[in-house]
């Protein structure tokens, strides 16, 4: 059993928070997770995940694991939501390999977030605590006391804020108040593979985009299953999470849309609702001995399909910078930020510009299906090279 006297302390044990363990317990490290709810677990829901993060789970080790939950559609495709017409298609699944070094891939977020949670189990470093919020934290010297709902006081060498959207530990160090409510919402459903008519059918990753609506599909677990998003503008809601959305709301939104949209919607009648929030970047979310990693960091829409990447090479960066740094810890998590700010600013920017991209309409919708159309036949996902590279996992410190 590893040195428990002065663990890690990560709060949140979401996907980020389990890569952070891991990598923190990998390099030797003993780390409690605090988890808030009563089970570690996650939302039944599909998630992409771009080369960069498939280049992050072979540096973990943790490949075959996901290739095996994992579902490799052959193309990203995005049609128009009125007309139906295909306006950009690209390779996915292995076929980015030549470009990326990495394949594009899909993930039930359950699959993936048992997959790090057994990797976790598997090593007696990491602690893993349920019922566990955190509501305190206060910083000494040489370490962190953080005080949870339950009158609990934790002691450890430092504190790792992976507790999301809405963080206390982002209040404490950062205090920019709420996330922005952005105004879209989010409605999403997973159907058996079987319940999916064959003409509504796609093995691909399908954006059908238009005026202030889009609805995303494509297959998961190994196309047991079939994944829907439908995103649209309303400012009806303030904030809220994980609720169930009103399916006639979802019709008279997506009322003009192309027939097969229409009809695949009307086969789900219970979808869980999203009010999506990210916030402006910040290149201050390291204080002493306290930090952040991923959306506690730098929250994001979900339209570059990058949160939980974005956490995982957060994770990895971290491990680095406190190798680099062994006696350091504040100094550590200064440069963990430091190579880190931009990129993820980069993301959370970017996303809200394809927000509006999908969302187009009149010129801005012929502009965009002019460009996407242009040149070849990737043009359309030309503008995420940077993105997709991922970062150098033996040099993730690197400027
Ligand atoms: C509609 C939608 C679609 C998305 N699609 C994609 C996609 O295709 N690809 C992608 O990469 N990302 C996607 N994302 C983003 C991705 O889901 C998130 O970025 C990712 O889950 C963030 O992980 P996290 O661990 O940082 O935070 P979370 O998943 O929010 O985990 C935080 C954890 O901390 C716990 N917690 C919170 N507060 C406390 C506390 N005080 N004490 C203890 N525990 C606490 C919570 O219970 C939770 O378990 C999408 C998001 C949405 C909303």
């Amino acid at each position: 059993m590893a040195e428990r006297a002065s663990p890690f302390i990560v709060a949140g044990g979401g996907i980020g928070g389990l890569a952070a363990a891991l990598v923190l317990a990998r390099h030797g490290h003993a780390v409690d997770v605090l988890e808030q709810s009563d089970a570690f677990g996650e939302i039944g829901a599909g998630i992409q995940l771009g080369p960069n993060s498939f280049r992050m789970f072979e540096h973990l080790g943790l490949t075959e694991a996901i290739d095996r939950v994992a579902y490799f559609p052959p193309h990203l495709a995005m049609r128009d939501v009125r007309s139906g017409e295909l306006v950009v298609q690209s390779q996915a699944g292995a076929a980015t390999r030549a470009e990326h070094g990495y394949p594009y891939g899909v993930i039930y977020r359950v699959d993936l977030h048992q997959v790090l949670l057994e990797a976790c189990r598997a090593l007696p470093a990491i602690g893993l605590h349920v019922h566990s919020k955190l509501v305190a934290f206060t910083q000494t010297g040489s370490g962190v006391e953080v005080q949870l709902a339950d009158g609990r006081r934790m002691h450890g060498s430092a504190l790792i804020g992976a507790d999301g959207l809405w963080s206390r530990v982002r209040e404490a160090i950062v205090g920019d108040g709420k996330p922005r409510v952005s105004g879209h919402i989010a409605y999403r459903a997973v159907l058996p593979r079987d319940q999916v008519p064959e003409h509504l059918y796609s093995p691909d990753v399908t954006l059908w985009g238009g005026e202030k609506t889009h609805l995303v599909h494509y297959p998961l677990r190994r196309g047991e299953l079939f994944n829907l998003v439908a995103v649209f503008h309303s400012e009806r809601y303030e904030e809220g999470w994980n609720t169930y959305g009103d399916p006639e709301e979802l019709k008279l939104r997506f009322k003009n849309a192309a027939p097969p949209v229409r009809e695949l919607l009307g086969k789900i009648e219970t979808w869980k609702m999203w009010v999506l929030c990210d916030r402006e970047p910040v290149a201050n979310w390291s204080q002493g001995r306290a930090t952040l990693l991923g959306d506690a960091a730098h929250p994001m829409l979900q339209y570059l399909a990058q949160g939980a990447s974005m956490a995982i090479e957060d994770a990895v960066t971290l491990g680095a910078a406190l190798q680099a740094w062994p006696a350091d810890v504040p100094a550590a998590f200064r440069a963990y930020q430091q190579a880190r700010y931009l990129r993820t600013g980069r993301v959370q920017l970017t996303a809200r510009f394809y927000g509006e991209i999908y969302h187009a309409s009149g010129v801005m919708r012929e502009l965009r299906n002019r460009m996407f159309q242009s040149g070849r036949e990737s043009a359309g996902f030309i503008g995420t090279q940077w993105l997709y590279r991922g970062i150098d996992p033996e040099r993730p410190l690197a400027p």
